[in-house]
């Protein structure tokens, strides 16, 4: 990528920055995420959200969508709850019609929000603290240039979005890209292209609030999720095809090799 500003991950980093139970933890201290997300089109991609979230990062996760996916939600991780106080909110996913509803309700509770998918296209200010997961396609449309705009130099667009909103942006795709506003730049050397599958960025979006109700600054957050995830693909994918609810539920087992690797 040829800027001495872009650094990548190393192992090290992500053992230090990893959020752990200290021993008089209880679930609130190691903090509550909220996911809002999902639609009568599109509930699946609040199920996968939710996967990402509830990796066991954060001490617990609440979800806030429509009373028919909030069933599926509660079916698949019988752990998680409804409204209530959280210390991040993940927003977007699948929301469809929803997702400017979405956010300017995250938005009304001041903590960190993960802004992806449809919920992206109602940004329209500074969002200090927060983190935006567009791919290329939707940084495109948020900064009304070509998709191969973005394609062609996704550095110089990250960092002009992070400037733009003020906040960290995470620009996914081949190389993933997590920009701070105050010009810092990490790569991400994880992953594997079989993770270009439908959903994978839902389950990002969780993992990354998940981070960020648990303590992690926006941008160690975005980095060190997008980190994991690859990390989790690579493993679960081990040489073939992948779908997103796999790579969720290895994300357990990169973090356990990742405090045991020492
Ligand atoms: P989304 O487009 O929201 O479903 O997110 C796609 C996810 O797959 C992101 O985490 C991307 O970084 C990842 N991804 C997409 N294409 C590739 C690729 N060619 N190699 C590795 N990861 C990819
Ligand atoms: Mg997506």
């Amino acid at each position: 990528l040829g800027t001495p500003a872009v650094e990548a991950l190393q192992p090290d980093d992500v053992r230090r920055l990893l959020p752990r139970p200290g021993q008089v933890a209880h679930k609130y201290t190691r903090g509550v995420v909220g996911v809002r997300a999902g639609s009568g089109t599109y509930p699946g991609a609040a199920l996968l959200a939710v996967s990402g979230a509830a990796s066991g990062l954060a001490g617990m996760v609440r979800y806030v969508g429509p009373e028919h996916v909030a069933d599926t939600v509660r079916t698949l991780h019988p752990e998680v709850v409804g409204a209530g106080r959280v210390q991040a909110w993940v927003v977007g996913p699948g929301g469809g019609d929803d997702a400017g509803g979405m956010l300017r309700d995250a938005r009304a509770d001041g903590v960190p929000v993960v802004v992806d998918a449809d919920a992206l296209r109602h940004v329209d200010g500074p969002l200090p603290g927060c983190v935006l997961t567009p791919h290329a396609g939707e940084l495109a449309g948020m900064l009304d240039v070509p998709r191969e705009d973005v394609e062609a130099a996704p550095l110089q667009h990250a960092r002009d979005a992070a400037d733009r909103w003020g906040c960290v942006v995470l620009l996914k795709g081949h190389h993933t890209l997590v920009a701070d506003p105050d010009g810092r730049v990490r790569v991400t050397t994880t992953g594997v292209p079989w993770l270009a599958t439908a959903g994978a960025g839902d389950v990002l979006a969780g993992l990354i609030g998940a981070l960020l109700a648990a303590g992690l600054e926006p941008y160690d957050a975005a980095s060190v999720g997008s980190w994991l995830h690859g990390a989790a693909a690579t493993e679960a994918a081990d040489g073939g095809p992948l779908t997103a609810s796999r790579v969720a539920v290895q994300i357990p087992q990169v973090v356990r090799e990742t405090l045991a690797d020492r």
